[in-house]
C-alpha cells in the first residue's frame, strides 16, 4: 500500500482568499508534490467534478489536474502557449461556486506547455470540452472565477441562487462542474 504523504484535501469555496490569490510555479517536483497531486484528484473525484485547480484546494501552487472522460491528465505550470481564433460558449459550473452556471465563450483549440509530476516538459493540443476544461482551471491560477466573465445583471440575479446553493451544495443535472 502506498504511504499517504498528504492529508487530504477541502474543497474552498467562494469567497475563500485563496481562490482569489496568483499562484507560484512548481520548483521542486518531490513525493509531497506528487502527493499533492494525487490527493487533489480525489477531492476532484469524490465532488464528481471534471477539473480541479491548486486553489481550490488551498494550495498555492500552480497545479491542474483534468479529466473530460479521457483520464487524468496532469498540468503543472501550465501555459497556453496558441489559441484558435475561432470560439465557442459552454456553460460552465465550479466546484467552488456551488449552484452557479456562466456561458464563457473560449477558444475552442489550444496548445499547452507545461510539466508533468516528475518534472518533464509536457505538450498537447487540446479541443472539445478538454480545452474548455484546462482553459477554466488556468484562469484558477491566476485568481479569476466564472463569475468574471458575467455581466453585472447576471451576476446579481445568480447572487441569490448561490446563496441559497451554497446552502445546498448541489448542481443541476445540466452544467459542466469544472
Ligand atoms: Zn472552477
Amino acid at each position: 500500500m502506498q504511504k499517504q504523504i498528504v492529508d487530504p484535501l477541502d474543497l474552498k469555496t467562494y469567497p475563500a482568499a485563496c481562490l482569489r490569490t496568483k499562484t507560484v510555479d512548481v520548483k521542486d517536483f518531490t513525493e509531497e508534490t506528487r502527493g499533492m497531486v494525487r490527493a487533489m484528484a480525489d477531492l476532484m473525484y469524490k465532488n464528481q467534478g471534471i477539473g480541479l485547480a491548486a486553489p481550490q484546494a488551498g494550495l498555492g501552487l500552480s497545479i491542474v489536474i483534468v479529466d473530460a472522460g479521457c483520464g487524468l491528465k496532469v498540468f503543472i505550470n501550465p501555459k497556453v502557449v496558441k489559441r484558435s481564433r475561432e470560439k465557442d460558449t459552454l456553460e460552465e459550473g465550479c466546484l467552488s461556486l456551488p449552484g452557479v452556471g456562466v456561458n464563457v465563450a473560449r477558444p475552442k483549440e489550444i496548445e499547452i506547455r507545461a510539466k508533468d509530476r516528475d518534472g518533464n516538459v509536457v505538450s498537447g493540443k487540446f479541443d472539445g470540452l478538454e480545452a474548455k476544461a484546462i482553459q477554466h482551471e488556468i484562469d484558477h491560477l491566476y485568481g479569476k472565477l466564472i463569475i468574471d466573465y458575467m455581466n453585472p445583471v447576471a451576476r446579481f440575479i445568480s447572487a441569490g441562487r448561490f446563496k441559497r446553493e451554497m446552502r445546498k451544495k448541489r448542481f443541476g443535472d445540466t452544467i459542466k462542474v469544472l
